[in-house]
């Protein structure tokens, strides 16, 4: 029998005479802007256990930029074998361990969460289960990618600066040095500004203690904002993939009195053109795609956006 067969029950007038209408019922919404607002106040919570041990990897990373090792970088134009060999290590572990752990608490929360919702429908027993193979399978190969993801960011990074600060004829691997280290983590983008900062501040004719010192100021900043962004991607990553993950579950299972749908929730104070895209789709099935390529949010660094669903009847 199919699913929901059951309650596509004719509908029949109450007054005699008239012809017997068949009338669909209405679907019943499982998660909407309510659960999305759950979600957000588990990311806001849970926060810390990524930003923390982010900025402590951060730390260490910088650790190998000694000044022995950044003559190395001046001499050859490249980023030594020790900082790559310390950086890959430290990824890795910052990722199978933090990560994956943040992400298997974030499934489990919304899994059990939309286990609620569902069982509120039909006050049934439909328990979610977070050492499925579909969980362990996301986890592993999210945290390749994103293990690959890091790493490639922090080489990227750390060459565009080494090559800046040579065409900038910084020629002191203590002053190199110096400069390198509190920049370890950040983006390209982000490396650059304080690079470009720090050029402009010594061109002004600033000694380069000062130089430093401000741009590991600024740094410092960027830092901040950087670990926070990759909490909340990764708890959001993690929170949504959950959300799925348990209604595709729950369907299979045969708990739900029809079909379930998703939708994209665009979150934050002003969504961005691909992700009210994904909005404008409306409910699609839960194997479906967004316009995007995403099966769930995020779609970008930063997205707010959540998941919606509802059983079609
Ligand atoms: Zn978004």
């Amino acid at each position: 029998m199919e699913l929901g067969q059951t309650f596509e029950t004719p509908f029949y007038l109450p007054w005699a005479g008239m012809p017997q209408i068949e009338e669909k019922a209405a679907p019943i919404i499982i998660t909407d802007r309510k659960f999305s607002l759950k979600t957000r106040k588990y990311i806001e919570d849970k926060k810390a256990s990524i930003t923390i041990p982010v900025k402590k990897m951060w730390e260490i990373q910088s650790e190998v930029v000694t000044v022995e090792t950044t003559r190395k970088a001046l001499e050859t134009g490249k980023i030594p074998k020790e900082w790559k060999s310390v950086w890959r290590k430290e990824i890795r572990e910052f990722v199978r361990e933090t990560i994956e752990t943040a992400w298997l608490k974030a499934i489990s929360k919304s899994g059990d969460d939309v286990a609620l919702a569902v069982n509120r429908i039909q006050r049934k027993q439909y328990e979610f289960d977070v050492t499925m193979t579909s969980v362990k399978g996301w986890v592993d190969h999210q945290g390749g990618v994103l293990i690959v993801d890091l790493t490639a960011q922090q080489f990227g990074s750390i060459h565009a600066l080494l090559q800046h600060q040579i065409v900038f004829q910084v020629t002191s691997p203590y002053v190199l040095a110096e400069r390198i280290k509190p920049l370890v983590g950040l983006t390209k983008k982000e490396v650059m500004a304080v690079a470009r900062a720090m050029s402009a501040a010594a061109e002004e004719g600033l000694p380069a203690a000062i130089v430093n010192k401000q741009g590991a100021t600024y740094a410092n900043t960027l830092h901040k904002n950087r670990a926070a962004r990759i909490a909340r991607t990764e708890l959001s990553n993690g929170y949504n993939f959950g959300h799925l993950d348990s209604l595709k579950k729950a369907a299979s299972e045969g708990w739900l009195p029809g079909v379930p749908e998703k939708d994209w929730i665009a979150g934050g104070q002003k969504p961005c053109s691909i992700c009210l895209e994904n909005q404008a789709m409306g409910y699609i099935a839960l194997k479906a795609t967004f316009p995007s390529g995403h099966q769930h949010a995020t779609a970008h660094p930063f997205c707010q956006c959540s998941l919606g669903s509802r059983i079609r009847r």
